[in-house]
């Protein structure tokens, strides 16, 4: 059996992505943006900022896989989900970034391993700005020294799913950002 609690709510949520989209247009100053969103995770959390950006923006999805225990049904969440530090780009922009203001937008900033990763290889794309949006930040997991520009909330050492967050590919429908608890099973309906 799964448990589910809310950790932010709908509302929540909403409140903070329109703080950060008036942020992120505040700073544009009136300049176009490409956003570059991490696929999946990052798809619900892009598509709500984007449409409260006030500036001229276009969008693009790049995706990566991590070689790390992602939590398996025999291991606990809370202490199985670490990265080995081996990120792969699986799907890369269509556009180039040269000369672009550029803001990727991660679902999640955990041990820091992928931002670091993403960073590194757009920033070698030689766009005129770049900035990092990330929903949620857990700052206690940190394994590499790197920060976003925007972020939603700072949440504790938690596995959480919903707004986009998986878990096995379940729980991104769900509007609310909720803690999954142990006792998880991919059989169970
Ligand atoms: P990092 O490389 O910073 O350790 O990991 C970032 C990625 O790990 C996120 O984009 C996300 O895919 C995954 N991740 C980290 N923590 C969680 C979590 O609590 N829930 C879910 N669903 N994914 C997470």
């Amino acid at each position: 059996m799964s448990e589910l609690k809310v950790l932010l709510s709908r509302q929540q949520i909403a409140e903070r992505v329109t703080e950060m989209a008036k942020q992120i247009t505040a700073d544009a100053k009136g300049e176009p943006l490409l956003f570059v969103g991490v696929l999946k995770g990052a798809a619900i959390f892009l598509s709500d900022l984007v449409r409260q950006v006030e500036v001229d923006a276009t969008f693009e999805f790049i995706a990566v896989s991590t070689y790390g225990n992602r939590p398996t049904p025999t291991q606990e969440l809370r202490h199985a989900w670490d990265s080995t530090g081996e990120v792969k780009l699986t799907k890369d922009v269509d556009q180039s970034l040269r000369g672009k203001n550029v803001i990727l937008v991660e679902d999640i900033l955990d041990t820091g391993l992928t931002l670091t990763f993403l960073k590194r290889l757009l920033q070698g794309h030689q766009p005129k700005s770049f900035r990092v949006a990330v929903l949620l930040d857990k700052p206690s997991r940190r394994k590499m020294p790197v920060e976003a520009d925007y972020t939603g909330f700072q949440i504790p050492d938690e596995f959480v799913v919903g707004y986009g967050l998986d878990y096995a590919e379940r729980y991104r429908n769900l509007a609310d950002i909720c803690v999954l608890r142990n006792g998880t099973s991919t059989n169970e309906n």
